[in-house]
């Protein structure tokens, strides 16, 4: 990797070398960010690693990829003729679709222009002396930036776990999140399946419909439910689009900022009858999706309640799988809820297919790759494929794979060795200028993403405009801010379920990773909380100009 020596003496404004702003990464979240920031006059540049836009929908494009949260609200909300001319297909949109989206989105803001594709930033650097961040990517630019935006994503670091042989094997191997752009057809193939999160959920009974034999190796087993996808009823779309301001207003006073248009949960689970419980698992069986963990209010809170919702679903696993074995191998026991609830078309009834075999290595882990397929439980299997659905190195996996320096060279990845350190999941101390777009600490995958996405695009936007008219250089976190959000994130959650299992959330999936809670359990106090933090002037930020730093609030 060549990387170029910075020029620090150009100052033309509209230079490449010198911007105002470094974003990183193209999927809904740099785009935006590069509109908002157009917008407020400011010279920008995206550098995105993959040779499209899109991000989560250009890499993810295994079958059956979709999104979980409805069409109608898994869209951007900044601008009002964007959402009433775009028409959504589906219920829930296909990858393809809403990479058309995105697509349509960067031709109809003109954003191509400043993106540069297939660059990936393998360097960030803050020096104190100009006050700029550094940054070198590894097709050898350099540039420099006042701002550092990270838009790197939550689930864009594909995890690919260490088996022995991993190279060995001799047909083509595939990961979910980081799949081909021809298609692949699987008929007449054997192919092992390794993995039974969200993607393997959605992706299991489209190859096992194509494959001569597909087997499924799963380590634990995931609650799913129905997605009821279906083509989007136009009456249903006219009317969201009739009163999308609304639909949008009720969807930030939710926990996880959707579903509003859906019946809100009233009583505690447990403070109704098992015939009404019943009748409401069953209803919400069918509205499907998402909306079923809403049933009741205390189902993410209380172990007993949650129980009986944990209980349904298992009982509607061994009414789907005819084999008994099989129906408990596939029932989790975890508490629902706790990794996010899978989304599906057909799942539990691909395991009554002939063709498919489900080999639970909970207990004995794969031993190895093999070059015909792979060793487990003491057993060879053969495969002409074999797909990865190992899931990612969420939330902080992209930003450890770069190099970024603070203050005093700090690195951030030294920095948050024993876990992520932010306050509101925005910045971390140390690190002026420095933004995360849906970072740890901040409600971004509990929720609707493109809402928390817009909501940290808008505060960073109002946070540079407020520097500029006050002439500040630069923002970041106070170390006490930061330690008392940490902490507080972490009370929030451990007042929830959510920590109990071994999630992604956590950490929990990647040996040797810290085990910390690293999403913030709650959008409308979070919001709250950063409106507050601005109208009492960047509370708990020090931002300094060029003569003198500012602890104290300032004029918001
Ligand atoms: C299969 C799947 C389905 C999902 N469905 C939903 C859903 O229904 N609802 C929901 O709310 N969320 C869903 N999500 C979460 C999804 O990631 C977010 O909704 C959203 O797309 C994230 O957008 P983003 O721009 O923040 O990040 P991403 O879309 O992940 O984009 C980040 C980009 O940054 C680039 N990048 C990273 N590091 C670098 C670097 N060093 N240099 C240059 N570029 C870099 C990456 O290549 C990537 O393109 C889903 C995720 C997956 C994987």
């Amino acid at each position: 990797m060549t990387v170029k020596t910075i020029d620090h003496t150009t100052t033309d404004k509209n230079s490449p070398r010198e911007l105002d702003a470094v974003i990183v990464g193209a999927g809904f979240a740099g785009l935006y960010m590069l509109h908002r920031l157009r917008q407020q006059g400011l010279v920008a540049r995206v550098f995105e690693a993959g040779d499209e836009i899109g991000g989560t929908w250009y890499w993810n494009r295994y079958p059956g990829a979709r999104c979980d949260v409805e069409s109608l609200e898994y869209s951007y909300q900044f601008s009002e003729e964007l959402q009433q001319e775009w028409e959504w297909t589906e219920r829930y949109a296909s990858q393809p679709e809403i990479l058309k989206y995105i697509n349509h989105v960067a031709d109809r803001f003109d954003l191509r222009r400043d993106i540069q594709l297939n660059t990936r930033v393998v360097q960030a650097a803050f020096n104190v002396g100009d006050a700029r961040w550094h940054i070198a990517t590894d097709a050898g630019d350099a540039v420099s930036a006042k701002f550092c935006i990270m838009a790197t994503g939550c689930l864009s670091s594909t995890n690919l776990p260490n088996f022995d042989g991993i190279t060995d094997f001799h047909g083509p191997t595939y990961h979910t999140g980081n799949w081909p752009h021809e298609t692949i057809d699987f008929s007449g193939k054997r192919v092992g399946i390794i993995g039974t999160g969200s993607s393997a959920v959605q992706a299991i009974p489209i190859v096992a419909d194509q494959a001569a034999h597909l087997t499924v190796f799963q380590r634990t087993p995931n609650y799913s439910v129905p997605a009821q996808n279906m083509p989007l009823d136009p009456a249903i779309q006219q009317a969201v689009k009739a009163d999308y301001a609304n639909v949008r207003a009720n969807n930030s006073q939710m926990p996880f900022a959707w579903g509003a248009r859906y019946k809100l949960p009233e009583d505690a689970a447990l403070a109704a009858t098992p015939a009404q419980r019943q009748n409401e698992y069953e209803e919400r069986w069918q509205i499907g999706g998402l909306p079923f963990i809403g049933a009741y209010s205390d189902l993410l809170f209380n172990q007993a309640a949650n129980d009986t919702a944990a209980e349904f679903i298992r009982g509607k696993i061994r009414e789907i799988v005819q084999d008994p074995k099989v129906a408990e191998l596939l029932s989790p026991r975890h508490v629902v809820g706790c990794k996010r609830l899978c989304a599906d078309t057909h799942y539990y009834a691909t395991f009554n297919r002939t063709n498919v075999r489900l080999v639970d290595i909970s207990a004995d882990p794969i031993e190895r790759i093999t070059t015909a397929g792979l060793r487990a439980k003491g057993e060879d299997f053969a495969f002409d494929c074999i797909i990865f659905a190992t899931g990612f190195d969420a939330m902080t996996g992209s930003l450890a794979k770069i190099d970024i320096r603070g203050k005093n060279n700090l690195a951030l990845k030294e920095k948050w060795q024993a876990g992520p350190r932010t306050y509101l999941g925005l910045g971390t101390a140390g690190f002026p200028n420095f933004f995360t777009i849906s970072g740890p600490g901040s409600p971004s995958v509990l929720t609707n993403m493109l809402v928390s996405i817009e909501q940290h695009v808008n505060w960073i936007g109002a946070c540079i405009e407020h520097m500029r008219r006050h002439q500040f250089v630069t923002i970041e976190p106070t170390v006490q801010a930061e330690d008392a959000w940490v902490e507080h994130v972490n009370s929030v959650a451990d007042m929830s379920l959510f920590p109990t299992c071994n999630s992604w959330y956590l950490g929990a999936n990647l040996p040797g990773k810290p085990r910390v809670f690293m999403p913030y359990v709650g959008y409308p106090p979070y919001v709250e909380k950063c409106n507050e933090v601005v109208a009492k002037g960047y509370d708990g930020f020090v931002l300094a100009t060029a003569t003198a730093t500012k602890t104290e609030p300032c004029p918001a």
